[in-house]
């Protein structure tokens, strides 16, 4: 029973140790994509300010092209002002100037509104546009680095591992079944018990069950947490 117990020890530390490194490799994609997250979406909020950016300015043309052709207009009515012989016609062509006129002012000045557009917008882009070049140089740094790191705990994991096999083999079917049963949940599996307590979850065993664990005749388990426990004198030669 002693050696046996022993080996679900070494075990249960090795697959403790491997646990360990699963955790980290799992940990450092989600890191990962989290990094990527954020960059997704500060590059879709920079897209859709500059698309903002872009119609604007296409308005502002379109202003200009607008004010060019009212100026023109200006331009003949003024001629045909000038022509005119009776004084109906020169009010006439006073009222028509004075509307082109009104038009032109307006056309300036919602001109300059889409320009205050534009610029807002751009200033307003400047600070998420820099923290989308930091994130994306971050990111960058990141994957290179999670790179190197995944291939470090893959091989730690690999040499944590070795050997496993010779301890598993040491122990009886029923036992390593018991085992592999408690290990998905439970990590450690195996544990000491000190002054008559389970170091797993820190209840006490009853001094007549802690005899029984000294003698170690059987493979006993605590019975609030399930674990597989032993005696620290197993372990001392
Ligand atoms: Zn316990």
């Amino acid at each position: 029973m002693r050696e046996q117990l022993r080996a679900l020890v070494k075990l249960s530390e090795i697959d403790a140790r491997a646990r360990g490194v699963d955790d980290q490799l799992k940990g450092i994609p989600a890191e990962l994509e989290e990094r990527r997250g954020a960059v997704r979406a500060l590059e879709s909020l920079v897209s859709r300010q500059t698309a903002a950016i872009v119609e604007a300015e296409k308005l502002v043309g379109q202003q200009d092209a607008d004010l060019a052709s009212r100026n023109d207009l200006l331009g003949k009515s003024k001629a045909k002002g000038a022509k005119a012989r009776t004084m109906r016609e020169s009010d006439a062509a006073e009222r028509e100037l004075e509307s082109i006129r009104k038009s032109i002012k307006d056309g300036e000045a919602e001109k300059e509104r889409l320009r205050e557009r534009v610029s807002a917008t751009r200033s307003a882009l400047d600070a998420p546009e820099m923290a989308l070049e930091e994130q994306r140089s971050d990111l960058e740094k990141a994957e290179v680095a999670a790179t190197a790191r995944l291939e470090a705990l893959r091989a730690e994991r690999q040499e944590i591992l070795v050997g496993r096999g010779e301890w598993s083999s040491q122990i009886a079917k029923d036992h390593l079944r018991l085992y592999d049963r408690l290990r998905t949940k439970l990590s450690p599996a195996v544990v000491e018990a000190t002054a008559e307590t389970c170091l797993g979850c820190r209840m006490k065993i009853p001094p007549q069950r802690f005899l029984e664990l000294q003698r170690c005749n059987t493979l006993m388990q605590c019975s609030f947490c399930n674990r597989i426990i032993y005696h620290r004198d197993l372990m001392q030669d």
